[in-house]
């Protein structure tokens, strides 16, 4: 097949033009919005605020992954000091996050036992072989509101739970830095409320409306990308279960939004996610192209945007009881 040669080419282009001014101009505009928390103080300080957190998110989303990927940019070091950038106002530890991505997640998609956010259903059981607990049976109702507070919880909560889960880990696996992670958590606090408040003299109560949007905005741009494994007839695997490669990626990943070149450009060509799986070297700019190929191995029709939502949200309500089918 011609995109096999491609994936082991490793002249294969890089970015184009297009992701490379989308990469530089989503942190211009969260950086010029979060000055805006210097103007006038009010609801219109509080909405650039709340833009600022979506910019950065979309920075993440459409540059920070394919830099991740060590595809935006020819440099592999310049890669790397483009994510940790984009990753400082989330306040995660942007090392481990890629670490995880790239060994974890990509080669054993909704596998138990290697994607953390699916073997924690301390919220939302997001798999059939996770822990069920009474409250599950309300996730399809509650989901929405913690998916709109997700943001304070993943840095304050669920990182912090994960850190101390790898760092107590025996297995050989990246070690969390101590200094690393207070430092991430540090840049956090001053960038979203010590500088807003101390130096800008931001009203504290429009700030956290401010920042509450931001975050509810930001997960919420995040949702499509994992519902593109978390959708109502994906499939799940156990770590010890021998598969395909290729099957496993495209019996748990579906593409969404293909239809719509804004939804392409915002997500960094993550909607054609099932070439994005199964060539992950491959910049993002091939990928509608990689996906009529795709198509003839195994036809799996895209999801509408909105659809995707609605699906991820049929799986979260098969999940609140123990009858799903793996
Ligand atoms: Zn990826």
């Amino acid at each position: 097949m011609k995109i096999l040669s491609c994936d082991r080419d490793k002249n294969f282009p890089f970015a184009g033009a297009r992701e490379l001014s989308v990469s530089i101009l989503m942190p211009l505009l969260a950086i010029l919005f979060w000055l805006g928390v210097s103007i006038t103080k009010d609801i219109f300080s509080a909405l650039c605020y709340a833009f600022s957190y979506w910019f950065w998110t979309w920075a993440v989303i459409s540059s920070g992954h394919q830099a991740v990927h060590k595809r935006l940019f020819v440099s592999p070091l310049v890669n790397r000091f483009y994510y940790r950038f984009v990753f400082l106002p989330f306040g995660i530890d942007a090392d481990l996050w890629a670490e995880r991505h790239n060994r974890a997640h990509h080669p054993r998609p909704n596998t138990q036992g290697y994607d953390l956010d699916l073997d924690d259903s301390t919220f939302i059981r997001l798999s059939p072989y996770s822990e069920l607990r009474w409250y599950h049976r309300f996730q399809g109702f509650y989901a929405p509101i913690l998916y709109s507070f997700a943001g304070p919880i993943v840095v304050l909560i669920q990182d912090p739970m994960q850190f101390l889960r790898v760092y107590r880990s025996k297995a050989n696996e990246l070690k969390p830095s101590v200094i690393r992670f207070f430092l991430n958590k540090l840049i956090w606090t001053f960038y979203w409320f010590f500088i807003p408040v101390f130096v800008f003299d931001f009203n504290l109560r429009w700030m956290l409306f401010g920042f509450w949007l931001g975050s509810a905005l930001s997960f919420w741009s995040f949702i499509p990308i994992g519902a593109s494994h978390l959708y109502n007839g994906t499939r799940y695997f156990l770590s010890r279960q021998d598969a395909d490669s290729r099957q496993r990626q495209l019996d748990t990943t579906i593409d969404f939004g293909t239809s719509s070149r804004i939804v392409t450009l915002l997500y960094g060509g993550l909607n054609y996610h099932r070439a994005h799986h199964l060539y992950p070297k491959l910049a993002s700019r091939y990928y509608s192209e990689i996906t009529l190929q795709i198509d003839e191995i195994q036809y799996k029709e895209a999801l509408g945007f909105w659809e995707l939502f609605r699906e991820h949200f049929r799986l979260l309500n098969a999940l609140s009881t123990k009858t799903i089918q793996k």
